[in-house]
């Protein structure tokens, strides 16, 4: 039993509280406040406590980011020894810093070499506003201004600033004021429910010739980048059929359209690759990064440059006018070396490659391949979903999926499990620093709560 943090305030309390001055993200927050919102106060490795002492066992790394895990002490001094140095500086005025640099030479001693660059942000929402200045601006500098439309995904999710939304393909999102011209998207990579007949390969090269037949229809002359998740999050994990990667870079190549990756998910280890475009075979021109970059101590984010586009900007490109004054943070940055050294030489990132990541996926085929509400068992590393469905043969949906999902999500709740539900599918990401019995605790709850599902909507 774990001590409220200020004994002098109950749950209530800071409920109450919260509801008087706090507007939280994605909620009715009107339906929010009448039922209050769980208090949480402490984390040791995959385990989280709220203020009433309830153990949570958290699936989904908070928001796939705490890839090292909660209660990191070294990643706690690493802020602490940078904030009693040189707590802030900032890239402007022909600036730079220690903590900054070598969080560089560290990162790009990790990714493959045609990567050279990074313009360091906050948030991955931002470095994909960045992302999108960016990629702009370097089609200028080549003298094709008009080459400006950014294709993104149906369902794709970029962040939540107007750019990123705007990118990410959330219908929802575009609704609540969040469209700009200049955007398109195709559709997902989702053959469960989008397959039909075709067999997986098949329908892989379907989905990414989409994007083929929308630069025809735009005009290749027109079209800046297409920009995805390697595989999609909040959007329902979908995993792309194997044929999918290698025909949207052939794509890319043929009209000169550059291929950005969203890796805020997917990067530092999820796939037991550094990257996860590295697990699918692809060679992006930019990566978007954050999340996992710090294990969310503090927030950072980026965007990373392939060699082609950073000559141009840098060679050829003079002032380019744009900044953040938190670009590069010296704690972040600090925090960043840390969270990476860790992963590498603790041998996170193998661990989930060769370990954890198999014994994931192999315990979750074992245990709901014949689960009545399991449809299709996705993921690889430390990264999975679970298709719920009516009818397994047919891949038929049930018509209140939705329904389905949030009960069982509130299920794991009660039974002190965090996992995420989107659309039709259970989603859990762990920490990468999982135990095999951090994963049977994982499993073996998802299964309480999926069995009690099942018998509340049989
Ligand atoms: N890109 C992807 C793939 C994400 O999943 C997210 C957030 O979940 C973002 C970008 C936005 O990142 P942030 O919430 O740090 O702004």
């Amino acid at each position: 039993m774990t001590l409220p943090q200020n004994p002098t305030r109950t749950t209530r309390d800071y409920q109450a509280l919260d509801a008087a001055h706090h507007i939280h993200a994605f909620v009715d927050q009107k339906a929010l406040n009448a039922e209050g919102p769980r208090v949480m106060v402490r984390g040791e490795g995959l385990h989280l406590w709220d203020n009433e002492g309830k153990r949570y066992l958290d699936g989904m790394s908070g928001l796939w980011c705490t890839n090292l895990g909660y209660g990191r002490k070294d990643l706690a001094a690493a802020a602490t020894r940078q904030l009693e140095r040189l707590p802030y500086y900032n890239m402007f005025f022909h600036t730079t810093h220690p903590a900054v640099v070598e969080l560089s030479e560290l990162l790009f001693s990790l990714l493959p070499s045609h990567y050279s660059h990074a313009i360091y942000t906050n948030s991955g929402s931002e470095a994909n506003e960045v992302l999108i200045r960016t990629v702009r601006r370097y089609w200028q500098i080549l003298g094709k201004p008009q080459k400006k439309v950014m294709i993104g995904r149906w369902n794709g999710y970029h962040g939540s600033t107007l750019g990123s939304t705007a990118l990410g393909g959330m219908g929802f999102m575009h609704e609540m004021g969040g469209m700009l011209p200049d955007f398109a998207h195709i559709g997902e990579p989702y053959w469960y429910v989008q397959g039909g007949e075709l067999t997986e390969e098949e329908f892989g090269l379907k989905a990414a010739r989409e994007l083929e037949a929308k630069i025809l229809e735009l005009g290749a002359d027109k079209v800046a980048a297409f920009v995805a998740e390697p595989f999609q999050g909040a959007g329902g994990m979908i995993f792309p059929p194997a044929s999918y990667w290698a025909e949207v870079q052939r794509i890319c190549r043929q009209y000169d359209v550059l291929l950005c990756a969203d890796e805020v998910i997917g990067g530092f280890g999820r796939t037991g690759e550094w990257f996860a475009h590295q697990h699918f075979g692809f060679e992006p021109d930019t990566l978007t990064i954050a999340k996992g970059l710090t294990s969310g101590y503090i927030p950072m984010g980026g965007l990373v440059l392939s060699k082609r586009m950073a000559e141009v900007l840098v060679e050829q490109g003079g002032v380019f006018a744009h900044g953040l004054t938190y670009s590069g943070h010296p704690v972040a940055a600090a925090v960043a070396i840390a969270n990476i050294k860790a992963l590498r030489d603790e041998g996170v990132v193998n661990q989930v490659k060769n370990d954890s990541g198999p014994y994931l996926q192999q315990c979750l085929r074992q245990v709901f391949e014949g689960h009545p509400l399991v449809g299709e068992i996705q993921g690889t590393g430390l990264v999975a979903a679970l298709q719920l469905c009516e009818d397994k043969p047919s891949r038929k949906r049930f018509a209140n999926e939705t329904d389905i999902t949030w009960r069982c999500r509130t299920i794991g709740f009660e039974e002190g499990l965090i996992i995420r539900a989107t659309g039709g599918r259970m989603i859990m990401a762990p920490a990468l620093v999982a135990t095999r019995g951090d994963i049977d605790e994982l499993v073996s709850k998802t299964k309480l709560a999926l069995d009690r599902t099942a018998q509340e909507f049989g």
